[in-house]
């Protein structure tokens, strides 16, 4: 199984949360409403690509977006967290990459079916290392970026996320609970667009975290 890289230390995954719908602008640009209340779906662990690994694109799918994201490690587990708690159970941020296949995802959702197939196939869940949490003064006011060959394709400003980190754990611990070694991708913003053989993926928290992987031509 992939491990972890917390500061040099190995941690063994657990469970993949992810948001969707997190940032308005990028649920304008796929024709999404907001939600009242979080939007969770799940990987496998077997979905982890760790920074430096090829992204292979499925043969299934010729729409595989990017979507750079802020990842939560947990360190400390906990049911119904408070929210004024929560950040205390953060053992480290990173950066990840939220691949999705757009085109079987629609698919999907047309039918009313469900993600996993678009969501949580073998690569679809890019991760970095992780900075410990005590290094992140305020992980709700972070700016970070990804750039495609050079080009910057997307910006996320955590301040503008509609459900706060803080907020998310409280939430997935009220209704799944949370484990040490639990991830949570926190949704992305504006920008999402299909990946081609050969791009150059950088993912940066400015001083903290930077990341990268190529797609497999
Ligand atoms: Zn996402």
């Amino acid at each position: 199984m992939t491990e972890l890289d917390l500061a040099g230390r190995a941690v063994r995954p657990a469970n993949i949360f992810c948001i969707g719908r997190n940032y308005a602008a990028h649920a304008a640009e796929l024709g999404n409403p907001v939600e009242e209340e979080p939007l969770v779906f799940l990987k496998p662990t077997s979905a982890l690509l760790p920074e430096g690994q090829a992204i292979v694109l499925p043969a299934f799918s010729s729409d595989v977006h990017y979507e750079a994201e802020l990842v939560l490690l947990i360190g400390e587990s906990g049911n119904d967290i408070a929210e004024g708690d929560a950040l205390s159970h953060v053992a480290g941020y990173g950066l990840g990459l939220d691949l999705t296949c757009r085109d079987v995802q629609n698919a999907a959702k047309a039918r009313g079916l469900p993600w996993a197939k678009g969501k949580g196939f073998r690569g679809a869940a890019c991760v970095s290392s992780f900075v410990p949490a005590r290094e992140v003064a305020d992980p709700g006011r972070l700016t970070f970026t990804l750039d495609i060959n050079g080009e910057r394709r997307q910006t996320g400003d955590t301040s503008h996320m509609l459900f706060p980190p803080a907020r998310l754990i409280a939430y997935l611990s009220s209704v799944f609970g949370l484990s040490a070694g639990d991830l949570v991708y926190t949704g992305t913003p504006a920008g999402v667009a299909a990946l081609k053989p050969g791009d150059a993926l950088a993912l940066e928290l400015p001083d903290l975290v930077q990341a990268s992987w190529q797609v497999a031509r």
